[in-house]
């Protein structure tokens, strides 16, 4: 039977530390998940490349993916634009991949709304004081930009019961294993079953019939 893939959205307070967990993620487990690359109007930081973390381009290029309907969802995050392109999320649940979208709230609830079967993910510090010391730790934002980060988390942290699991990322390894379990305990639900159910239907009718 052909596994049918999940597409999960994997949100978390900017600094909780969701980057670094999907890329353990996808280097322990290469052949089960694809991470969507997101195109953004933000400048790229010191080390990360056009392609690889973000596609990097301009106001006017988002603006004309948002109009040829070319992303899945897209939202304003302090002062920018990030979006999910569509056809590569496609492509890989066609080949059965779980594909990972680590988006912020607003652009989880509206791929929820347009896919209701995705699976919801939280990502969180252990407390907040720790939340602040990893922003301040990575070095990559002014503090004012950090600042506008934690005031988002508060309005971030009014959104969490709406995901489906929450995840504390205390300690990177557990955490990493965590969430593989979760994920893989979805694929157990009936309702993602549907096709194995009407198939083994099928074959108790044959069966009864002999
Ligand atoms: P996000 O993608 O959620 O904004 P990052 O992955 O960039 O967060 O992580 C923020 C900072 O916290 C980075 O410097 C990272 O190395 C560090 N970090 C991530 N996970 C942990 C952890 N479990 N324990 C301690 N530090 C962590
Ligand atoms: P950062 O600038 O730290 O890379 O990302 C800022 C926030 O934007 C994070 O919460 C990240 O999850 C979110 N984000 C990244 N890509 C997308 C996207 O394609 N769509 C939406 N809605 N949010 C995104």
């Amino acid at each position: 039977m052909k596994r049918k893939g999940i597409l999960i959205v994997v949100s978390g307070f900017s600094g909780s530390g969701k980057g670094t967990l999907m890329k353990r993620l996808l280097s322990q487990y290469p052949d089960t998940y694809a991470l969507s690359i997101s195109a953004t109007t933000r400048a790229p930081r010191k080390g990360e490349e056009h392609g690889r973390e973000y596609f990097f381009i301009s106001k006017d290029e988002f603006e004309k993916m948002i109009v040829k309907g070319e992303l899945i969802e897209y939202a304003r995050y302090v002062e920018n634009y990030y979006g999910t392109p569509r056809v590569y999320v496609e492509q890989k649940l066609d080949e059965g991949k779980d594909v990972i979208l680590e988006i912020e709230i607003q652009g989880a609830l509206k791929v929820k709304q347009a896919f209701p079967d995705t699976l919801l993910l939280f990502v969180t510090p252990p407390n907040a004081a720790e939340l602040e010391k990893r922003l301040v730790g990575r070095g990559t934002e002014t503090m004012d930009v950090i600042r506008s980060r934690l005031d988002r988390a508060c309005e971030e942290a009014e959104g969490m019961d709406s995901y489906d699991y929450l995840i504390v990322n205390d300690e990177l390894e557990a955490c990493v294993s965590q969430m593989h379990e979760i994920i893989r305990g979805e694929h157990h639900r009936s309702f993602r079953n549907e096709v194995f159910i009407k198939e083994i239907k099928e074959d108790l009718e044959k069966l009864k019939r002999r």
